[in-house]
């Protein structure tokens, strides 16, 4: 399959567990906004700096940012024949610009209620050394790692709703938007990791 797939969902839907699903099936490498913006954070560049406020309040970082690292993400030779989009694109503006740099053949919408997604998010943990994610009841990490596990600064409960907010506004509307242009593809995220992750599966071979 030629063209980028995008995955969508909001905040803990699981969209970064499934995104190493997906790349295996496919080949596509995984751009992940957050992950380049939590690298930028980390590098204390000046971008990653101001970035950083705007990730610590639950709120999107602004397009202009978001675009700019998109392309230039999208100049490496591993995106020749298209990517797997983490995350991205979370706003109306940033799909239409999306559209004039890049072929999206197909976008997997992986749906959570509200309710799930905060216990989701705050018992998340990550391995800083591999970057997997594990859960503390649902997907406990093994006991020789557990003491490097690190929890996102943004994975609190009261960031937790704000970023919520900021998909029900901004980010949802581009369910509509997609399914309009006929590429949505809707799987329920409220399963196992498991299920979800053959529903994931079973899109993917659908769409190619
Ligand atoms: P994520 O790891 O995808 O949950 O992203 C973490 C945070 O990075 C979000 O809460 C936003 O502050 C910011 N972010 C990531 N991707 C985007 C994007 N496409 N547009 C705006 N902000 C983003």
């Amino acid at each position: 399959m030629t063209g980028s797939i995008v995955l969508f969902g909001p905040p803990g839907a699981g969209k970064g567990t499934q995104a190493g699903k997906i790349v295996e099936l496919t080949g596509k490498p995984q751009v992940s906004t957050g992950d380049m913006l939590r690298a930028a954070v980390k590098a204390g560049s000046p971008m990653g700096l101001a970035a950083k406020e705007y990730m610590d309040a639950g709120l999107l970082v602004p397009d202009k940012v978001i675009i700019g690292l998109i392309k230039e993400r999208l100049q490496h030779d591993d995106a020749k024949k298209g990517v797997l989009f983490d995350g991205f694109p979370r706003t109306i503006p940033q799909a239409e610009s999306l559209e004039k740099i890049a072929e999206v053949t197909s976008v997997i919408s992986i749906e959570v209620p509200d309710d799930a997604i905060v216990d989701r998010i705050v018992g998340r943990r990550m391995d800083p050394e591999t970057g997997d994610i594990y859960h503390v009841s649902f997907k406990p990490a093994p006991s020789e790692i557990q003491d490097r596990l690190i929890q996102r600064p943004d994975d609190t409960e009261e960031t937790v709703r704000a970023r919520l907010e900021a998909y029900h506004a901004q980010t949802a509307p581009l369910a509509d938007w997609y399914s309009d242009k006929g590429l949505l593809v809707s799987v329920d995220g409220n399963n196992s990791i498991e299920k979800v992750g053959d529903l994931v599966e079973a899109a993917v071979i659908q769409l190619s």
